[in-house]
């Protein structure tokens, strides 16, 4: 019997942070030995938000450092990189014909933008059906994502089901797979660790660095127990442990960060040790990269193929 299918993929926007971690990259490496996996880098994604040469080829290089060094294995699943695969962005293309704008203006990504009276690029706009196609292309059973990425699922659901509609069964409708203890990791300050809003906990940091992070996390003097501490300490131990040890300690917050800093350095350093020895090769590492883009292409523009012909544009063989 053939094996379900896994899709997801990272912007390479900068150092990934505990959040993408626990909330979505430790699934891939998890489920990569039951499932045919596409775990990509979403640099064409990523393009909506950096726009420095020098800086997206270091975080695209620093997103597949960070796939091997968690344990991605290439052998069990392909790793690639978007814009190595043209034909995402000729779907996105056929799917904004399809979409309306008022549908996309119920986007998150959208309404948070304008709401913070950002000037939106037609990237960002179009951003989930370039996030649609990057899933329809490879029919995936799965995509693991965090609870922030859910509506962009639904969207490609949503997208599949009306490509399906007016040309025929097409594209399979994918399960977005969210853990529900990790759906929303919190950041130092309570609310979603994200970079944007600088909370997060890098997840190679050096141990000066979580130490630093640590330290931070805002407490507040009449809690017994910390619960942004709390809440990022059982990220790394379960509740049955942890609860004893906070309500044996309550109000006694800094011996409470030192254990989390502890805790947190003997989960990371060996990943973090890992990153560097992989980083001593990058020629090796980018080969990995351009032969998972070879392998992705074919599945891609198999799909593709059959897209052309029912949107009625495929009017002879190549
Ligand atoms: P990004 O490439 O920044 O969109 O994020 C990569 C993955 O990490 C996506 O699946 C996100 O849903 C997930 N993610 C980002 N921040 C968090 C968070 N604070 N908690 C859980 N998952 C997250």
């Amino acid at each position: 019997m053939s094996k379900k299918i896994l899709l997801s993929g990272v912007k390479p926007t900068g150092a990934p942070h505990i959040g993408n971690y626990f909330g979505a990259m430790k699934q891939f490496v998890d489920l990569q030995k039951d499932y045919e996996g596409y775990v990509f880098i979403a640099d064409y994604h990523a393009l909506n938000f950096i726009q420095n040469k020098d800086e997206m080829e270091k975080n695209i290089v620093g997103v597949l450092l960070d796939y091997l060094a968690i344990g991605l294995d290439p052998k069990k699943l392909t790793i690639f990189k978007q814009s190595d695969i043209s034909e995402h962005t000729e779907l996105a293309w056929i799917f904004d014909t399809l979409t309306t704008m008022p549908y996309l203006m119920h986007a998150h990504a959208f309404k948070d933008a304008e709401a913070k009276n950002k000037e939106i690029c037609v990237g960002t706009f179009n951003y989930p059906m370039l996030m649609a196609a990057d899933i329809l292309l490879y029919g995936p059973d799965i995509v693991p994502i965090g609870a922030d990425q859910k509506q962009h699922v639904e969207i490609a659901r949503d997208t599949a089901e009306k490509f399906n509609r007016i040309f025929g069964e097409t594209f399979k409708l994918p399960e977005p797979m969210i853990m529900k203890d990790m759906a929303v990791v919190p950041g130092i300050d309570g609310k979603k660790m994200s970079k944007s809003y600088n909370n997060h906990i890098p997840l190679f940091a050096e141990y000066e660095e979580i130490k630093r992070c640590v330290m931070n996390i805002v407490t507040d003097s009449g809690e017994g127990i910390p619960k942004n501490v709390y809440a990022i300490h059982n990220l790394f131990r379960p509740a049955s442990e942890l609860l004893p040890i906070y309500e044996s300690k309550a109000g006694k917050y800094k011996e409470l960060k030192e254990m989390l800093i502890e805790d947190i350095e003997k989960f990371i350093a060996p990943m973090r040790e890992k990153r560097k020895e992989f980083a001593k090769d990058i020629p090796k590492a980018l080969k990995i990269l351009k032969e998972g883009g070879e392998k992705a292409k074919i599945i891609a523009s198999k799909k593709m193929e059959v897209v052309r012909e029912k949107v009625g544009v495929k009017v002879y063989e190549k």
